[in-house]
């Protein structure tokens, strides 16, 4: 994968931004309860359609709150909750699932189906799809997610790996427009890492915009159109990933660690931006080849 390939990616999240399509919140401030402290002040923020968006920040500064008020799964203490314009704030998770997809940082905890057929197609089934439409649904939303093997098999007890690609699985059956995934990554080694970003990168050129939550600066430089940073309560940052690891941040403030392929970069004629090591590998011969190392 080349450069031209990020771009072409930007691109659309760009295009399709500007269609129109987005999820918002307008003047969000939020409180777990009363007497508790504040955990989101007074945020606004759009989440375009077909963008591929990290949420990050350290421990404890608000990354799932964010995306349980998006699904609703809590209500904003003060402000609103829009999407494509219309007021969705007292709107119930339930409801929001028809174009929101969660996947949650154990999916067992979301699997209630005796296998992971009847498991993908409790949403379709809930909107009130049958028969051969129903299956339909289904299996093209486990070819999608290469689960189809596992159609007969018992959703709790698959490796989390499996759960993950089970519960994108679900959200693909209901066509789903956001899909959001909290620490996909964590715990998981390179190869099940891989195959898992790839999944989300060719749901994003479908359109599907893609939130996760992660502390793996590695995906956020490699993968993201957009990073968001949380921090005292408020967005502290929110841009591209190759801007929040230039000269003028500092986000190890934030508590994050640079990617050491931007940090090789650096040490380059120039200092490029290298997103992945095959990009600084890529740079490093070339400038070899031009003499300039
Ligand atoms: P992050 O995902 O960034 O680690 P969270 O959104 O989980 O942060 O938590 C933000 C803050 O809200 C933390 O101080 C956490 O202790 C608090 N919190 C999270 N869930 C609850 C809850 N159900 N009740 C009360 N406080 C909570």
């Amino acid at each position: 994968r080349g450069l031209g390939d990020v771009y072409k990616r930007q691109l659309s999240s760009i295009r399709l931004k500007e269609a129109g399509t987005m999820l918002e919140f307008d003047h969000v401030t939020f409180r777990y309860a009363k007497n508790m402290p504040v955990v989101l002040s007074d945020t606004s923020l759009k989440f375009g359609k077909g963008e591929f968006i990290a949420i990050t920040g350290r421990n404890g500064s608000g990354k799932t709150t964010i995306t349980r008020l998006l699904t609703g799964l809590e209500k904003p203490t003060e402000g609103r909750v829009l999407y494509e314009g219309k007021d969705i704030t007292k709107e119930e998770a339930s409801e929001r699932s028809r174009f929101i997809g969660y996947v949650f940082q154990q999916p067992d905890r979301q699997m209630f189906m005796p296998t992971v057929r009847e498991e993908i197609a409790l949403g379709p089934y809930h909107q009130g799809k049958r028969g051969e439409e129903l299956n339909r649904m289904v299996e093209k939303a486990m070819m999608e997610t290469d689960t189809t093997a596992l159609a007969e098999a018992y959703p709790r007890t698959l490796s989390r790996g499996d759960q993950q690609r089970v519960a994108i699985a679900s959200a693909l059956a209901m066509d789903t427009e956001y899909l959001i995934l909290d620490e996909p990554t964590s715990g998981q080694d390179g190869h099940e890492k891989k195959m898992l970003m790839r999944l989300m990168e060719s749901l994003q050129q479908r359109g599907i915009t893609i939130i996760l939550v992660t502390h793996d600066m590695d995906i956020v430089a490699r993968d993201c159109t957009r990073v968001i940073v949380i921090a005292s309560h408020k967005v502290a940052f929110d841009g591209r990933p190759e801007e929040l690891f230039s000269a003028k941040n500092r986000p190890e403030d934030w508590g994050l660690l640079y990617p050491a392929s931007v940090l090789l970069g650096r040490k380059l004629p120039g200092a490029p931006y290298c997103r992945d090591m095959d990009s600084f590998c890529r740079t490093f011969i070339a400038l070899k080849g031009e003499g300039a190392l």
